[in-house]
């Protein structure tokens, strides 16, 4: 504990010694406050190693040129910077960047090319700008464990990208990739560069992340170290996308905007892949005038509605497109529900009802009978069924009574993957309690949504 808390007041007072550069340094038009690369600019704006442009602004996604690497690296370095003539046909004594190019070249930082050209305005890509650091800072460490999965061995940069990362100076992205082929714009420049003179700007390696998941509960401990016994630091809810450093045991190292911590790996799945482009359409059974069913003070259509904002909600969270046919207490013909999933070009259409009729408990429908048994939508809906099925009973506590074949208007006509789900029983009382609670409709719609991801794992 002694010397986590001496490392941590070290870390704090090279915290305090490195921002008071930082004060009175330039403000610009559009790095805002809490831009990522902030800090790193205004640490090189304050070494005056770059600048900003004479409207006020410092243009973070304009590419950097050969011309501008080789100034800004020279003055990082110190080299010699005065105009002077140079080995290339294209760069005059009297260009501003004469001397510097110049002295990288005769540092062995950057070549020409074997026309005798150095083409100060061509960009420079993420992979050149990976060699020209690693040999401008003479970086000489390599690890195996970093691979990207967009960079070869048989590349020129390889390397290099493997240098700066092991340095702390790249970190990739968090997909695994590190398109070493995208221009690199002023701030990643700037992000690199200050890492590279700095220490204190490199990132930990064991905070590289290495891959996002998805909270799948409410009020996730976020802990200090990975067990039950070690302390929450604060905690995340369903929906949350997280960063994961490392795996160790059931547990994950992560970051949700700043909290780090420690959590369990069963509350967490791997995002589902292409969420974005996912189109799911929820159903709230009947509405207006037609309250479906009746029982203990409560209106189904108001049940169904208040379950399929929630779950909207989640499924929002997660980055997926909803569809709802209903978002108010109106009326819809049937035709008109399955209408509104094709329009809009649902892939799932989830239909959320309550029973009535003298039974207890939850059960889920799928159409598969008549029709064309077999067919893929059928499968996947029987499939979507018991999976939401299983959720909600192991986290609704009502009694289960299956998934069923049904022969419903909206499950039959729209030909897309469908369920119906009865979450209970409005005229029995027990289950009408929980109905009538919106925790448990909350639950109900976590249930829901956990199905739909445990499907998606599946297809
Ligand atoms: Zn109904």
């Amino acid at each position: 504990m002694f010397k986590r808390g001496l490392i941590g007041l070290v870390t704090l007072l090279l915290w305090f010694a490195h921002n008071s550069v930082i004060v009175g340094a330039a403000t610009f038009s559009d790095v805002s406050d809490t831009y990522r690369a902030k800090e790193e600019i205004e640490y090189l704006v304050s070494k005056g190693i770059i600048s900003g442009f004479s409207d006020g602004s410092f243009r973070p996604n304009q590419g950097v040129n050969r011309a501008e690497t080789a100034v800004m690296i020279g003055k990082a370095l110190k080299l010699n910077g005065i105009k002077r003539n140079t080995n290339f046909s294209d760069v005059s004594s009297s260009s501003f960047a004469s001397g510097y190019i110049q002295s990288a070249v005769e540092e062995g930082i950057i070549t020409g090319y074997g026309d005798g050209t150095f083409r100060p305005g061509k960009t420079v890509t993420r992979s050149e700008m990976s060699i020209l650091l690693a040999r401008a800072f003479m970086l000489t460490k390599t690890s195996d464990t970093i691979n990207f999965n967009d960079v070869y061995p048989s590349s020129a940069a390889y390397t290099s990208i493997n240098k700066i990362t092991t340095a702390g100076i790249s970190t990739g992205y968090a997909n695994g990739t590190f398109r070493p082929s995208t221009i690199t714009n002023r701030a990643d420049f700037s992000v690199f560069l200050a890492r590279s003179l700095n220490s204190e700007f490199r990132v930990d390696n064991n905070k590289r992340v290495i891959a996002e998941e998805i909270v799948n509960v409410n009020g996730l401990n976020v802990r200090t170290g990975p067990g039950t016994s070690y302390a929450s630091k604060g905690k995340v809810n369903l929906g949350y996308r997280v960063s994961v450093y490392k795996y160790t045991g059931t547990w994950a190292l992560i970051n949700y905007k700043g909290l780090e911590g420690y959590v369990h790996q069963d509350y967490i799945n791997p995002p589902i892949a292409d969420m974005s482009k996912k189109i799911i359409v929820i159903d709230a059974g009947h509405g207006g005038t037609d309250s479906g069913a009746v029982g203990n003070g409560l209106l189904e259509k108001n049940i169904n509605l208040d379950t399929t904002l929630r779950l909207e909600k989640h499924l929002k969270a997660a980055g997926v497109k909803v569809v709802t046919t209903r978002k108010t207490d109106v009326f819809i013909e049937l035709p008109n529900r399955v209408k509104i999933a094709k329009d809009n070009k649902g892939e799932m259409f989830i239909s959320i009802h309550v029973n009535s009729g003298g039974g207890h408990g939850t059960e889920t429908y799928y159409y598969g009978s008549a029709g064309a048994p077999g067919t893929s939508h059928i499968q996947k809906s029987k499939k979507l069924s018991e999976l939401i099925q299983k959720r909600m009973v192991s986290m609704l506590g009502t009694t289960n009574r299956g998934v069923k074949e049904g022969n419903f208007h909206v499950l039959r006509e729209n030909g897309m993957t469908s369920t119906l789900v009865e979450l209970g029983f409005i005229d029995n009382s027990s289950d009408a309690r929980k109905l009538g609670s919106a925790a448990w409709r909350e639950k109900a719609s976590q249930a829901i949504y956990l199905g739909i991801l445990d499907f998606y794992k599946l297809y």
